[in-house]
């Protein structure tokens, strides 16, 4: 095999979730010869559950999460025609998520969460190999914790890459010439050889750093949505498929809501130019998106993004007039309050700004405290609006094209635009109107600049 024939296919929770979903995921493998490595994700629910058992729960509840996790991961074998090769396997698997599940409840911590949290892809793992074993197809089940070492950060791990890059070359890559390897994402041990994660979805981190490690040809993420949409289908049904979309508009995408992909999971893509193909496994047959560093004929305007629940602040200040330091101050106290700023327009006197809710608390709280906005107030007037949503359009060139604010806003006269935000980059544009509005401000604008 040709290195540079290497293709690596990442398959998502909702591919590996029951022994269908498992089959067809199966069944995309086998119909590409070069796809020699393959990386898993925990059967869709698995992750979650871990989670919450990480978190210390009472024996009832503990034992409710235990069996459904157990519920999910045997209705997969039991649909093996040899269930008895890997039900001992499985069970010790489950054992051990008892077992941490029962030292979580009395103490828990970031290390035995993921100690915890990572045998949902390892049981999803050891599962996919069985079913391609009773294809008689060569598989071999790779733990790829031996390779992919991390620091120990928990949780959040970070990748010691050349690390990664010598230990593929001695232990994975002659395996690929012999077997089809299936291994897992997200998962990777520290320097005490302690199982880390690195972070929530980072499945698709992984196979990216698998293929910049092993110099492979392509990515193939497997998930239940055929590729990337002009917009969000469910908003606008005659939304259309994008076939081939460069890795700087889908990241002006993805920061803006789209759940396909997360550009910071692409990098190590994107910094050794390899194309990752975005697919889904219920559908093969209908293709995808081939997301990439060029692109032919790159459209002005190439998709339409929407993010809810915005929050904007506004600060007025005389005091900023010809002042110098005011805004290192407004920063200075987001930034002691862990607040990251998103979008921000700036007038002679206020500067009106909308937080970064990415990352913030799985609880749902607001990022907005008292303690801040008191400190904010000692130093400005401070107004907060709830309840807007943020537009983004994502094209090529943005800035540079006439007539671009006519046709965007030309066909949005009947609605209220809170904040434009355009310039900065020259692939964005994009505003915030009032949530109720957003839809239809979708569709209006989807029909006139898409022809569709
Ligand atoms: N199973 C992990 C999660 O749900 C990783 C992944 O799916 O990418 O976050
Ligand atoms: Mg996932």
């Amino acid at each position: 095999m040709l290195q540079s024939e290497l293709i690596v296919a990442k398959f998502g929770g909702t591919s590996v979730a029951d022994f269908t979903a498992m089959n067809r995921s199966a069944d995309v493998v086998l119909g590409n010869a070069n796809v020699r490595l393959v990386v898993l994700s925990a059967s869709a629910g698995i992750t979650n559950l871990l989670v919450a058992l990480a978190e210390g729960q009472e024996p009832s509840q503990r034992y409710a999460l235990l069996d459904e996790i157990r519920r999910i991961q045997y209705a997969i074998v039991d649909r093996l025609q040899q269930p008895e090769v890997i039900r001992e396997e499985i069970d010790r698997m489950l054992e051990n998520i008892a077992m941490l599940a029962e030292a979580a409840a009395l103490a828990s911590s970031a290390a035995l969460t993921d100690e915890l949290v990572s045998h949902g892809e390892l049981i999803s793992s050891l599962l996919f190999v069985e079913i391609l074993r009773e294809r008689n197809v060569a598989a071999e089940w790779f733990d790829v914790r031996k390779i992919m070492r991390t620091n120990d950060r928990f949780g959040r791990a970070e990748p010691d890459v050349s690390t990664l890059a010598e230990l593929s070359r001695q232990q994975l890559r002659p395996r690929l010439e012999t077997a089809l390897v299936i291994t897992q994402g997200f998962i990777g041990s520290e320097a005490k050889g302690r199982t880390t994660t690195l972070g929530r979805g980072g499945s698709d981190y992984t196979a990216a750093l698998l293929s910049e490690a092993l110099q492979a040809q392509r990515i193939d993420i497997w998930t239940d949505v055929p590729g990337i949409y002009t917009t969000d289908p469910r908003i606008v049904p005659a939304a259309q498929r994008i076939d081939k979309i460069t890795f700087e508009e889908a990241a002006e995408m993805a920061t803006f809501g789209a759940k396909v992909l997360h550009p910071a999971t692409l990098l190590p893509a994107v910094r050794n130019d390899i194309p990752v193909f975005v697919g889904s496994s219920k559908d093969p047959a209908a293709g995808g998106t081939l997301v990439c560093n060029e692109t032919e004929n790159p459209p002005l305007f190439r998709a339409l993004a929407l993010r809810r629940k915005q929050t904007l602040l506004t600060l007025h200040s005389l005091n900023m007039l010809h002042a110098r330091g005011f805004l290192a101050e407004v920063f200075a106290i987001l930034a002691r309050h862990h607040i990251s700023v998103d979008l921000i327009t700036t007038s002679e006197v206020s500067v009106a700004l909308t937080l970064d809710t990415t990352g913030s608390t799985s609880t749902g709280d607001s990022l907005l405290t008292q303690a801040l906005l008191t400190e904010l107030s000692s130093l400005c007037r401070v107004e907060v609006e709830e309840n807007l949503a943020l537009v983004a359009l994502i094209g090529n060139k943005l800035s540079q094209a006439c007539g671009v604010g006519k046709e965007v806003f030309g066909v949005l006269e009947p609605f209220n635009l809170r904040m434009i935000c355009y310039g900065a980059s020259s692939y964005n544009l994009c505003f915030l109107v009032p949530g109720n509005d957003a839809e239809q401000v979708v569709r209006t604008l989807h029909h006139n600049l898409f022809k569709c």
